[in-house]
């Protein structure tokens, strides 16, 4: 049998060996490149057994993609023996991701008769640090940073006990030869205490800071009901406004906290334990600075046995554990550069010596429309590969600006990176550079051309363009719409061509304006528009990114609404000297550049019915929106949207959103609800984009839709759109398991690159 799939460092070895000793099989398993290759000799009902179980108990890390079966003439031999890996040519299984304390892990954790009670680095073959503490491959003792640990007798005897839990479990350990926790002051020094777990939870529960060594980087962690320690670490962080994510006790903490599906309860149980974005309760205890303005919390379980201790104290029920940075800076990993970095944040620090060698984030998940889908993919899903739905050649794609992941490709297999933050200073470009030596060391990939977003002005492209010239290799531009829908396309396994909905914030389209409200007719490989939201200004450029009131002045200027009137100025909150400078910009065309951006659209929308003049994070505004309109029924009364229809594929179509604006200040003047106002956008929008779908199926008779973008994070949104979409007849693709967002844009570029090479 050749078996296919994650099953190296997963524990499937032992797991084989004692399936094959159950039934008194004699044969072999060994490491091959692309997995393991088992023979088993012994009675057909065994042998059929065997294979039943084989598919059915294999570990929770493990997941197999294809078995392969075939027969050879017996041998006599006797036994089941585990044999050395033969690492023939490249390992493609690579590195196995980071996963959650498993169940036999914790019980052994809280039993006081174990030899490992209480042990914070306690793991086995189920589960335990992979990826972060893996410097090259192969995935094996020496190349991860348990090397320094020599193991005692008794865990050594378990690493080599096939029939052991802890057989090859790299990271195996205990108190006598394993890594150690202490906890120390902001100045480093040592804070002397019997017990450094408990000292560290009485100076939580005292309200203070402090930074908590995790899996793929530090925490800061603060007692989340604790309102004035919340806000203190607020003002340390430099975060104002963006949702903080909460770790709680256990499930049912969490269900005290939010209202929580099964599908949702069962994304917190996977063993990326992941973040999972869900409607909080009403007055749940959290601390209102936690999440100000929004009705969502991300809450999520403990997943290293460090955490587990942490909350088997009775007063720890749930704490703001927030990656520990400065706003979008990389996470903090090393001691040093923790103390250095975190020095001002953090009152203490709860160190380890088990060194982190990959940065990696909480990954973030949310069952949206009924569906789960991956927001943030980082801990617990990175390195494992995501499929492409045609060969391609080896290649770099390095992404967008803001939330960047590049991605490595080779044959079918796509490797994302992880979530590496905003490209915006030199340490997210170290932490790009830095990750991608190492995916590519791990995958043995050496691209051969390199895939970039059209933006001329993206550091990723000047990066791009720089590293492709020191090596001679191709370049590929991938308009940033298109890598969208091309991210979900390939998700999908389709080709094309497909109606792609690429509902965003800012990229940059092939006439040098802004995108973000596109209807597009696409393949792989090539894409036209098929109609858009009509251009208006942005008066003052990325400033109307951070102060929506502007975005909302060049919607009402360009609907032809009079913006210099009274009671206009008093719904900007804007004052007429202001009015007058935009006026100004729009007219005479300076620094107003032209958007077809929807994220844009709900930022004015947000700006005239919740006033909200400045952003304190991105998308800010829209999530806001979504937020007030959650109360409302979905069937809302449309804002109206006209299709100004064009002459495609010469001339895009355009929606025009200028009755749209009328109807909504109409109802803000009379006093309509602001939840219901927030609703009917909402419907309108659906309905605009839904019509403009239809309007592209009579012109093409393509009747797949493909949703993606960065406002695809809008539940509400995706759930009105989809809706409608599936009662005109649409096949409708969402995104699963690459975000919808600019994280998923490399990925997307990368099915392009492949199709457009494929074609040369
Ligand atoms: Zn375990
Ligand atoms: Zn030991
Ligand atoms: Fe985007």
């Amino acid at each position: 049998m050749r078996v296919c799939g994650v099953v190296q460092g997963v524990g499937f070895r032992p797991f084989v060996y004692r399936i094959a000793s159950d039934g008194r099989l004699a044969g072999h398993i060994g490491n091959d490149t692309d997995g393991v290759t088992i023979e088993v000799e012994g009675s057909s009902d065994e042998v059929t057994r065997f294979l039943t179980r084989l598919r059915e108990e294999a570990p929770p890390m493990a997941r197999i993609d294809s078995i392969e079966v075939g027969e050879l003439p017996p041998t006599g031999e006797a036994g089941f023996s585990i044999v050395e890996s033969l690492v023939l040519g490249r390992v493609s299984t690579g590195i196995p991701a980071d996963a959650a304390t498993c169940a036999d892990c914790r019980r052994e954790l809280m039993d006081p008769y174990d030899r490992r009670y209480r042990y914070p680095f306690l793991n086995c073959t189920n589960c335990g640090p992979r990826f972060t503490i893996t410097g090259s491959i192969p995935y094996d003792r020496p190349q991860t940073s348990m090397a320094v640990f020599p193991m005692c007798a008794a865990c050594q005897a378990e690493y080599d006990d096939p029939r052991n839990r802890r057989f090859h479990a790299q990271p195996n350990a205990c108190a006598q030869c394993g890594p150690h926790v202490w906890l120390c002051d902001a100045d480093g020094l040592e804070i002397p205490s019997d017990d450094p777990i408990t000292a560290c939870i009485d100076r939580l529960m005292a309200g203070a800071i402090v930074a908590i060594k995790g899996v793929g980087g530090f925490h800061l962690g603060v007692d989340a009901t604790n309102e004035p320690a919340v806000m203190r670490l607020r003002e340390r962080k430099r975060r104002q406004g963006k949702p903080l994510a909460v770790m709680v006790r256990d499930l049912e903490v969490a269900r005290e906290l939010c209202e929580l599906s099964e599908d949702e309860m069962g994304l917190m149980l996977l063993p990326a334990r992941p973040i999972v974005l869900a409607r909080s309760k009403d007055a749940n205890g959290i601390a209102p600075s936690v999440a100000p303005g929004v009705p969502w919390l991300g809450v999520f379980l403990p997943y290293a046995p460090l955490q587990h201790l942490l909350f088997a104290d009775d007063r720890v029920r749930a704490l703001v554990m927030t990656s520990a940075n400065l706003s979008e800076e990389p996470i903090a990993i090393d001691n040093d550069e923790a103390r250095a970095r975190l020095g001002a944040i953090a009152d203490a620090f709860l160190m380890h010596n088990r060194e982190i060698l990959q940065r990696c984030d909480d990954s973030v998940v949310a069952v949206v429309d009924g569906a789960p889908q991956l927001l943030r993919r980082a801990r617990g899903f990175v390195p494992l590969a995501v499929e492409l739905p045609i060969d391609a050649p080896p290649l770099l794609a390095v992404g967008g600006h803001l939330k960047s992941v590049f991605t490595l490709a080779r044959g079918r297999f796509a490797y994302q990176s992880q979530h590496l933050g905003d490209l915006e200073s030199l340490s997210s470009l170290g932490f790009f550079e830095e990750s991608l030596a190492h995916l590519m060391r791990t995958f043995e990939i050496e691209p051969e051309a390199v895939a970039h977003d059209m933006h001329p002005g993206y550091m990723s492209t000047s990066w791009a363009r720089t590293w492709a010239e020191a090596r001679g290799l191709p370049l590929i531009a991938v308009q940033h719409h298109h890598a969208h829908i091309a991210a979900c396309m390939a998700e999908h396994a389709t080709e094309g061509p497909v109606i792609g909905l690429s509902l965003d914030g800012t990229g940059y389209g092939t006439d040098g304006h802004i995108w973000g409200g596109e209807v597009l007719v696409c393949s792989l490989r090539e894409f036209t528009r098929f109609a858009h939201l009509d251009y208006v200004p942005m008066p003052g450029g990325d400033a109307a990114v951070r102060e929506p009131w502007r975005m909302a002045f060049g919607h009402l200027h360009a609907a032809g609404l009079d913006t210099g009137a009274g009671p206009m100025l008093s719904l900007l909150g804007g004052t007429a000297q202001e009015t007058r400078v935009l006026t100004q910009m729009i007219e005479r065309k300076i620094n107003a550049p032209l958007t077809s951006s929807l994220g844009r659209l709900f930022d004015a929308a947000a700006a005239v019915i919740l006033g909200r003049r400045k952003v304190d994070y991105e998308a800010q505004p829209a999530i806001e929106l979504e937020g007030i309109a959650a109360e409302e029924p979905d069937d809302a009364a449309p804002y109206p949207i006209a299709l100004e229809s064009g002459e495609w594929p010469r001339e895009p179509a355009r929606l025009n959103v200028h009755a749209l604006w009328r109807q909504m200040l109409q109802e803000l003047k009379t006093g309509v609800p602001k939840a219901r106002i927030a609703a009917s956008f909402h419907s309108g929008i659906a309905h605009g984009f839904a019509q403009a779908a239809g309007a592209a199926r009579e012109a093409t008779g393509i009747d797949t839709v493909v949703l993606s973008g960065g406002v695809m994070h809008n539940r509400r949104l995706t759930r009105l759109l989809r809706r409608e979409l599936e009662t005109q007849g649409f096949r409708v693709l969402r995104h699963r398991s690459v975000s919808p967002g600019d994280g998923g844009l490399s990925y997307g570029q990368a099915a392009v690159a492949a199709a457009i090479l494929r074609a040369r």
